[in-house]
């Protein structure tokens, strides 16, 4: 039996405007500077600054570009960090916790200054971001959370009660909520598109569906095999985050690919989406696997993620969860058609931070955790002044140890399921001691 279709095209809505093409075949370098691992935005941004810098560089990926992550997110320029700020104050002290939240707002500031001065199109809209709260305590804390980024990092935040929220959200679900005006939305396939052509027009050589099968130190630096054939390298940089593959065994081990899926809606009445989304912001919400929506740039249509706890195929379950989920939100949308429904992989780790570090003389730029939009440009450029030693650019809060490996597991993440139903769980109990 067919599982019943709820959703036209099971490729990302973004890809109806800016498809995937593939690169024209490019002869195999034999001697490089820097071999990048990996050509999504990570890889990509690193390559840009490389050649810029006159390092000869290539990128080679595995799939056509983009086709990872990076042409498949929600375009959310939310630049989070997993962890809250009282436990990176327990676990570094308030002075490196203040860092690292410091560095989202200037990951977020170099993002949104490269797309104005290289001209890069991908609709971008510094519409701010509403969070909901589940409960009126957790609005509370949300609130002081909000008050802090305002007094400390000069963010544009503030808390909004229960009884102005339809002025942000056309819901009754949350108890209040907060926002930030410092994240935006954009259009993530068309900025892949534009990256890789600003990093192309710089010198970079892109290698799409060309394989690195493995890497290998030697007197000159390593000997890379790939799909294609062996490249001498000086240095080697790794941008593989979600699709990290067995060419990498070290990375492997200690980060978890995860599922996140997206389902897009068919287009709404204008008077609808202005009743439900009258702000046209980027919507979050506190709960441990909560969902991240947002309206499409053209504001005709509702987009909306969750974690995804299956592992193989497409199966039906975790699109009807994201309906089940748009529908209790928005409970006039009962019988709206879904356009798209697809699904791409993030990558997490045991501490949920991003990082540059090295092992072994290779460099790694990963780790986002589903906040790549921000992060892996952001990442990637230090990564690339870090290989050209140039101490005072390369200098970031997120040069960390590698991540720790993760007991029994060698990239078959086969407690992933258990583990993301455990957090539902959490989440159910939250809401329940919330709604006495
Ligand atoms: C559905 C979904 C929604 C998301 N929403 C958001 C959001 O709203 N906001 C946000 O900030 N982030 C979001 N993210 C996360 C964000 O997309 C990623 O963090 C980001 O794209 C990571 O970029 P990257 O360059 O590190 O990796 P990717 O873009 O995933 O690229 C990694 C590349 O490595 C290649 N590769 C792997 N192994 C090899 C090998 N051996 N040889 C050659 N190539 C190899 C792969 O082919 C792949 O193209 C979302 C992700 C998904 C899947």
């Amino acid at each position: 039996m067919h599982a019943p279709r709820i959703a036209e095209k099971a490729t990302p809505y973004w890809w109806e405007a800016a498809p995937l093409k593939p690169l024209a075949r490019q002869p195999l370098p034999r001697k490089l500077d820097v071999l990048i691992v990996g050509a999504g935005y990570a890889g990509l941004s690193a390559g840009l600054v490389l050649a810029r810098e006159g390092r000869s560089v290539a990128a080679f990926d595995a799939m056509d570009p983009g086709e990872g992550a990076s042409t498949r997110n929600g375009g959310i320029t939310s630049g989070s960090i997993r962890p809250d700020y009282a436990t990176l104050s327990r676990r570094f002290g308030e002075e490196k916790a203040l860092a690292i939240e410091a560095e989202g707002k200037a990951a977020r500031e170099f993002l949104y200054e490269f797309i104005k001065t290289e001209g890069i199109a991908c609709d971008f809209q510094p519409v701010g971001q509403f969070k909901g709260a589940f409960g009126f305590e957790q609005y509370e804390a949300m609130a002081r959370t909000a008050e802090r980024l305002a007094n400390k990092l000069k963010i544009e935040a503030y808390a909004v009660p229960y009884v102005e929220q339809r002025k942000y959200i056309g819901t009754d679900v949350y108890r209040g909520g907060t926002v930030r005006m410092d994240i935006g939305g954009l259009q993530p396939a068309k900025f892949h598109a534009e990256l890789l052509r600003v990093a192309l027009a710089s010198g970079l050589t892109v290698h799409t569906r060309t394989s690195v099968v493995s890497i290998e130190r030697d007197d000159a630096g390593f000997r890379v095999v790939t799909a294609a054939g062996q490249v001498q390298a000086r240095q080697v940089l790794v941008c593989t985050n979600g699709y990290t593959d067995g060419a990498v065994p070290f990375l492997r081990r200690r980060l978890v690919p995860v599922r996140s899926r997206i389902i897009a809606t068919e287009e709404l009445a204008p008077e609808v989406m202005a009743r439900l989304m009258p702000k046209r912001m980027m919507i979050t919400e506190n709960r441990e696997v909560g969902f991240y929506y947002r309206p499409s740039p053209d504001g005709k249509r509702i987009l909306l993620g969750g974690r995804d706890s299956s592992r193989v195929g497409d199966p039906v379950a975790p699109k009807l969860l994201l309906r089940k989920g748009l529908i209790n939100l928005f409970p006039e949308l009962e019988a709206v058609r879904l356009s798209h429904s697809w699904f791409g992989n993030v990558a997490m780790n045991r501490d949920m931070l991003p990082r540059i570090f090295q092992k072994d003389g290779i460099v790694y730029a990963t780790g986002f955790c589903g906040s790549g939009v921000v992060w892996a440009p952001w990442i990637g450029m230090h990564a690339a002044h870090k290989l050209m030693g140039n101490d005072e650019q390369a200098r970031t809060a997120f040069d960390f140890r590698p991540p720790a490996f993760i007991p029994f597991y060698r990239g078959n993440p086969w407690f992933m399921p258990a583990f993301i139903q455990t957090y539902r769980m959490r989440d159910r109990i939250a809401l329940w001691r919330a709604s006495r």
